[in-house]
């Protein structure tokens, strides 16, 4: 086992899966099924070289990479994050989360994830479609709508979505919307799927704070992160009346105490490109939102953002993980000991890939729904899945993370058991 310092994002994943599955004995259930090894083990991953022509003239090389990390339950799903910092490990515990997060709310999918290494934001319009569409291209028969589907994750959204449908139309000669979801309403996507995912981190904040006896409309709450996941977080809580107080990005953080008009922001970020500079608040140090006097904290940027230093000088009551993997280990022990509840990654932000199976199930049966259904079923969805979440940590007297690991864990064993042993 390495040690702390040197542990991948994936290497906590599994430290973690470990220590929950241990209480669920898959080894006495299922004996000689090594069904531990076979769900800690991506089914396949895969490292390639991209190049991309320029505008300039020159030649920028880089790396791609997809994890088809389990489909006993279903297909292979996930995202696609283009950013300089992404690498297979990252890749491979967010193709771990997925599947796991599937499980979770129960849709029948496996898990996936794919990533570019790459500055993506500083690239031309012109690059960033040439290098989405090489990336279909060299994956060939790898994603397809019946095997492995991308869909938006940190830098992409609904135009790289189109992209990769023309992409792997160009290459098979043929039609198929279902090959990726978060598309474009005009070329097949689902009302909804944009704010799918903040608004199910929505959903669940709704339901820890009535178990919680928390009053929404006396609460205070601070999202990390201000993009999709952030931004619409932010945007369903001011509408439920909660005064978000504290946002932040990339580039700074702004707050205001009475609470920042969030729709504002919004316009305010589609100008300006960043929080900072919103009229309606005061800018502050990025990092420092995670200590802000609130009740609600929502981490919506990336991993690792809830260390064990920053965990002890949290106020807030409630944490909701809109993020993947935003809470280090050390940091998910401390919050325990100091009786905060946190709603994790894997239940928090499952509302995104929800609508996802939504949108491929329309595109299965070519008739769309509209965004009052889409939301109907959404909530249902999220509902259902945090209730169980939360009867199951009462039952075994655990935390949600640990009760939504046990659920998601017992449900692809019994699918991997299922399915046989070769
Ligand atoms: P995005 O690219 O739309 O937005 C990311 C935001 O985080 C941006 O506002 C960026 O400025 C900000 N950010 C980056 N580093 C930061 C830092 N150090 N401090 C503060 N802010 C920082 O990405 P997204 O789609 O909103 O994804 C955010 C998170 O949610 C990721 O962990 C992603 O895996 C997860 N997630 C996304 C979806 C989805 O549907 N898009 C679904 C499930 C989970």
């Amino acid at each position: 086992m390495p040690i702390a310092s040197e542990m991948t994002a994936f290497d906590s994943a599994k430290a973690l899966f470990s220590r929950y599955a241990e209480s669920l004995q898959l080894e006495k259930r299922y004996p000689g099924r090594r069904l531990h090894e076979r769900l800690t083990l991506p089914d396949r991953s895969v490292e390639f070289r991209l190049t991309l022509q320029l505008d300039r003239g020159d030649t920028l090389i880089t790396q791609g990479y997809r994890v088809q990390f389990n489909d006993d339950r279903g297909p292979y799903k996930g995202g696609l994050r283009f950013h300089p910092l992404v690498d297979l490990e990252e890749v491979k515990a967010l193709a771990f989360w997925m599947y796991l997060k599937t499980a979770v709310v129960e849709i029948p999918f496996g898990g996936a994830k794919g990533g570019i290494r790459v500055d993506y934001e500083n690239l031309t319009l012109a690059e960033k479609e040439r290098l989405t569409k090489k990336y279909v291209l060299v994956l060939g028969d790898e994603i397809g709508p019946e095997k492995d589907i991308p869909a938006p994750d940190v830098n992409t959204g609904e135009r790289e979505m189109a992209w990769i449908m023309d992409a792997w139309r160009m290459h098979h000669g043929r039609y198929e919307r279902g090959v990726v979801t978060g598309k474009p309403v005009a070329v097949g996507g689902s009302q909804g799927r944009t704010s799918a995912t903040g608004r199910g981190v929505f959903f669940c904040i709704e339901e820890a704070a009535r178990e919680m006896k928390l009053d929404l409309a006396q609460c205070a709450a601070a999202v990390q992160g201000f993009g999709n996941v952030g931004r619409h977080a932010a945007l369903f809580l001011h509408q439920a009346g909660v005064r978000v107080t504290a946002v932040s990005d990339v580039h700074g953080a702004i707050r205001n105490s009475q609470g920042l008009d969030i729709p504002g922001l919004i316009r305010h970020v589609q100008e300006a490109g960043q929080v900072a500079g919103f009229k309606g608040g005061d800018s502050f140090a990025r990092d420092d939102l995670f200590f802000e006097p609130v009740d609600i904290l929502v981490p919506a940027a990336l991993e690792n953002a809830i260390t064990a230093e920053r965990a002890e000088r949290i106020q807030a009551r409630l944490v909701a993980e809109g993020a993947n993997g935003p809470t280090t280990p050390d940091a998910i022990a401390l919050l325990g000991e100091k009786g905060v509840t946190v709603i994790p990654d894997i239940l928090c932000n499952a509302g995104g890939v929800t609508v996802s199976y939504f949108e491929w199930v329309q595109n299965r049966q070519e008739f769309y729904w509209s965004a009052e259904q889409v939301d109907h079923e959404l909530r249902a969805v999220m509902v259902r899945a945090y209730r169980q979440v939360a009867a199951e940590a009462a039952s075994q007297r655990c935390t949600l993370r640990e009760a939504a690991y046990r659920l998601a864990i017992a449900r692809v064993a019994d699918a991997a058991h299922r399915r046989g042993a070769q």
